[in-house]
């Protein structure tokens, strides 16, 4: 049987190889990197640091594709994919304190296993744990097992792996889903799905984001991923074995399709990095820039069949790489019923 994936970002990758897998023949079309989430992102598989009360259901989600990503990692067999093992949240005043607390009463009062990984530290514990935090840190909480992948070099050993079980790749866009020959399809175009499919309604979410560079005057970059909340504003730092990712905004754009990095945006990030680790100061600005979350109105993904050749997987907002396997199993099972 044969199946065609519209779209080459996390989702469609990793849907594309679990049905390899099961010996379906597979062929990705993409059209480009340029509009892709996948490529921006900071790869933070971030369940309990995204559990944001009322979101119950977004975080049984994500709890859920928490337990698929052993096995995906095992799949791709490359060791570095993991950026970092546990995430560390962490408030600098009393008012961000608060904020994590509710955050914490919130996700344990979910009836979700994941939930007993999240433990309170003192501020001394932050300290012991990452020494290049600054002393201004209150304490917060450590989530064992809240991992991050580098995203880039995940897409990759996607690529690689369904090239390697004889996946095609074809770089052109889909212009109709009705013109794709194939015995199913799955559409996971991200964004731009519900021009392929209007019956799904997808709404942007921008985001900027920023690369830092490690060079040979710099600290090492943290070990945890840090979430630091910081007079009333989120910020993370997400290591990366050369550097850390600095992210990121959120907010509606003005106008649809714009991935131009603003610099309000940019210039809050770089404050809140370097007051949360000021050794930060001394690292090369390598990139900064900004992307749109494919976002539903009820912040859940669409996983569903379309008709009887075609499946969506679609609407992921700011979620997709942490839901990406839990997608591709969901997929799976789509395929077969
Ligand atoms: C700043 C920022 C930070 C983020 N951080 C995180 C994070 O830490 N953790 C996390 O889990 N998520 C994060 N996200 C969210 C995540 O990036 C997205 O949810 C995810 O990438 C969506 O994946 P996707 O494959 O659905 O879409 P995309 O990655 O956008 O891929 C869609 C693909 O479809 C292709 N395409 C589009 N139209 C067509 C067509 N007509 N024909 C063929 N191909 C087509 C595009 O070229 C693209 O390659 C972040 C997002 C942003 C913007």
């Amino acid at each position: 049987m044969n199946l065609a994936v519209v779209g080459g970002g996390v989702i469609g990758l990793t849907c594309a190889l679990r049905a390899a897998d099961e010996g379906w023949r597979v062929t990705v079309f993409d059209a480009g990197a340029s509009s892709r989430a996948s490529d921006v992102a900071a790869g933070m598989l971030g369940s309990l640091g995204e559990g944001i009360p009322g979101e119950e259901a977004q975080l049984e989600l994500s709890a859920a594709s928490v337990r698929a990503w052993p096995s995906l990692l095992d799949r791709l067999g490359d060791p570095d994919i993991v950026a970092a093992r546990d995430s560390l949240f962490v408030g600098f005043t009393a008012a961000d304190m608060k904020y994590l607390h509710q955050l914490a009463r919130f996700v344990w009062s979910a009836d979700v296993a994941v939930a007993s990984r999240l433990s309170e530290v003192s501020a001394t514990q932050v300290r012991a744990s990452e020494p290049m935090l600054s002393g201004r840190s209150q304490g917060g909480y450590l989530a064992r097992g809240e991992m991050a992948v580098d995203n880039r070099r995940l897409l990759r050993g996607l690529r690689d792996a369904l090239a390697d079980i004889g996946a095609e790749f074809v770089d052109e866009p889909v212009t109709d889903l009705a013109d794709v020959r194939a015995d199913q399809t799955l559409l996971a175009a991200g964004l731009d799905s519900s021009k392929l499919w209007p019956g799904v309604q997808i709404y942007e979410a921008k985001g900027e984001i920023i690369r830092l560079r490690r060079n040979r005057w710099s600290v090492a970059p943290p070990r945890h991923v840090i979430r630091g909340r910081i007079d009333n504003r989120n910020v993370y730092l997400v290591p990366r074995i050369d550097g850390v990712v600095v992210g990121a905004t959120q907010y509606e754009p003005l106008e649809p399709d714009n991935r131009i990095p603003q610099v309000g945006g940019v210039a809050d990030l770089l404050v809140d990095a370097c007051e949360i680790m000021p050794g930060l100061r001394t690292y090369d600005l390598a990139e900064v820039g900004a992307g749109l979350r494919p976002m539903t109105a009820d912040g859940l993904p669409v996983i569903e069949r379309v008709d009887e050749r075609v499946i969506a997987a679609v609407g992921h907002g700011r979620n997709g790489i942490l839901l990406a396997p839990y997608t591709a199993d969901r997929v799976a099972e789509l395929l077969t019923a």
